[in-house]
């Protein structure tokens, strides 16, 4: 039995000491942020405004800073749960042939389709689909329909197609990772023997001793010892703490990957009643430049306390070749998402745009919709479609829509390289005892939401790290 520091209690973390301690090893699971109790009801709410509106579950250190004149918040969740204590709950697994593209192009051989697809199944995280889908959910998936889609309940797999999402909701309450792995390991008296859960408490580096990871430097600056270290403080903060262990491969805070998306608000008819979840439905579309590649994410109704009432029809790009980087300055992360700096990514968000405007049309029409902006300034949807693919582009990024995604910054490969931090067994290059299990280790960012993905590699990288150490 070996003893394993596991540095963040996000989706990857919480999956990763679950595989651990199953496998009869005993961990220290870390995490910055509160436990469980902290903010106990907007944790279980099924409303993901009750969670974003409390500012002890997010991270204040990470901001894009290449979104116009001055930084941006990026969003992630902070305490036990990570981001899926905060998020939308939508399930999605990406497409089959993202994971052949890992292998293919990546050379990240096993973690072709074939194989991923267990390790997806094997996760029996909790889900459902919400009750009621809500108005304005409802209208968008029946203007697609009519459209031409095709009528489909997302989930595992994916494809072109419009209607509910399987949710990460269960009795009618929000399922975060830390409930669903890491709290029936403590109820449980043979696994909680071997687990500790450390909330409040700070990771600052990766002891490291001639290569290989000795144990941790806590925030408090007292060291303590492991015999291996399992990081999954998300893909901002795992490669810059890897950096500030002194390890400074190529890749580590390099190939950083988001969905871009812009986020379009759009005014209601004022008798439309507000649905919780607010997230219940989705389209997929395929764009000329890929299959599958664009998401329409209609996000119900809030009243805004003036008696008006806004709904969000998000448009990202799901499959994108721009890449950008993190950095720390000052103990934040600086995060350069480069995002529509390609034209193949800056066309596909102009098809997005072009398709949310589409499906909105009807709408209009009908007057369940009023009007459609894209920023709190009130720029018109009509007006941003008057502008060419390039100044498009260039508004989108100054907007940061609401897909916060991020990923790739300690990417797999074969070898070390310009691309690759980690093996495709997730062990850091040019170190023994060191692994990376979260969204970090994408090499490619797959054509769907990122919580589930994320989990997949924590498990399959866990798994490994377990029969390594045994
Ligand atoms: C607003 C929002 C909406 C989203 N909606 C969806 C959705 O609907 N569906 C979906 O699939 N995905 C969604 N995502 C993305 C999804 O939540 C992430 O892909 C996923 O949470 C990534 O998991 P992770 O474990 O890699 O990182 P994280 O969730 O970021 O967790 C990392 C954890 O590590 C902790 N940590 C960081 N640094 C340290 C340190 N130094 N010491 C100790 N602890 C540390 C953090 O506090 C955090 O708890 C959304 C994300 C956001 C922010």
């Amino acid at each position: 039995m070996s003893r394993i520091a596991v540095v963040g209690a996000g989706p990857a973390g919480c999956v990763a000491t679950q595989r651990l301690v199953t496998a009869g090893h005993s961990v220290v699971l870390f995490e910055q942020g509160v436990g469980l109790d902290g903010c106990a009801a907007a944790r279980s709410s099924a409303s993901f405004s009750d969670a974003l509106r409390e500012t002890q579950l997010l991270d204040h250190s990470s901001f894009v800073t290449d979104a116009g004149d001055h930084a941006l918040p990026y969003l992630r969740g902070r305490g036990v749960g990570g981001s899926s204590a905060v998020n939308a709950m939508a399930q999605t697994w990406g497409c089959p042939d993202d994971y052949n593209q890992w292998e293919r192009a990546y050379g990240c051989t096993g973690w072709g389709w074939s194989s991923v697809r267990q390790e997806f199944q094997n996760l029996h995280m909790g889900s459902s689909r919400a009750v009621e889908a809500g108005r304005f959910s409802r209208a968008v998936v029946e203007a697609a329909l009519r459209m031409g889609a095709s009528e489909v309940q997302h989930g595992a797999g994916c494809g072109d197609g419009a209607g509910t999402v399987a949710l990460s909701l269960v009795d009618g309450k929000r399922l975060d990772t830390f409930s669903a792995f890491v709290l029936p390991l403590l109820r449980d008296a043979n696994t909680a023997a071997l687990l500790e859960v450390r909330t409040e408490c700070s990771v600052e580096a990766v002891l490291m001793e001639g290569g290989v990871a000795k144990g941790l430097v806590l925030g408090d600056g007292s060291e303590e010892q492991f015999d291996a270290v399992v990081m999954c403080a998300g893909a901002v903060w795992t490669p810059l703490l890897l950096l500030r262990s002194g390890l400074f491969g190529p890749a580590i805070g390099r190939n950083l990957q988001d969905h871009p998306s812009l986020s379009i608000i759009v005014q209601m008819a004022q008798s439309v009643e507000e649905t919780i979840p607010e997230v219940t439905s989705l389209v997929i579309a395929s764009s000329a430049m890929g299959e599958s590649n664009i998401h329409l994410l209609p996000v119900n109704a809030t009243s805004n306390g003036n008696g008006m009432q806004f709904a969000q029809l998000v448009a990202a790009v799901t499959q994108v070749s721009s890449r950008g980087s993190v950095k720390e300055v000052d103990q934040k992360a600086e995060l350069s998402l480069r995002s529509l700096t390609t034209d193949a990514d800056a066309e596909a968000m102009r098809a997005a745009i072009i398709l949310a405007s589409d499906v909105l049309a009807p709408l209009k029409e009908s007057g369940l919709v009023v009007e459609c902006y894209v920023d709190n300034a009130g720029t018109r949807l009509h007006e941003l479609l008057a502008h060419d693919q390039a100044s498009m582009a260039r508004f989108v990024q100054r907007q940061l829509g609401a897909y916060s995604h991020v990923s790739g910054t300690c990417a797999m490969g074969a070898s070390e390289s310009d691309h690759a931090a980690v093996s495709t067994s997730g062990a850091v290059f040019n170190t023994q005892r060191l692994w990376v299990a979260d969204a970090s280790v994408f090499p490619d960012i797959p054509r769907g939401a990122t919580q589930l993905p994320t989990m997949m590699v924590a498990s399959r990288i866990a798994r490994g790290v377990a029969q390594q150490l045994s």
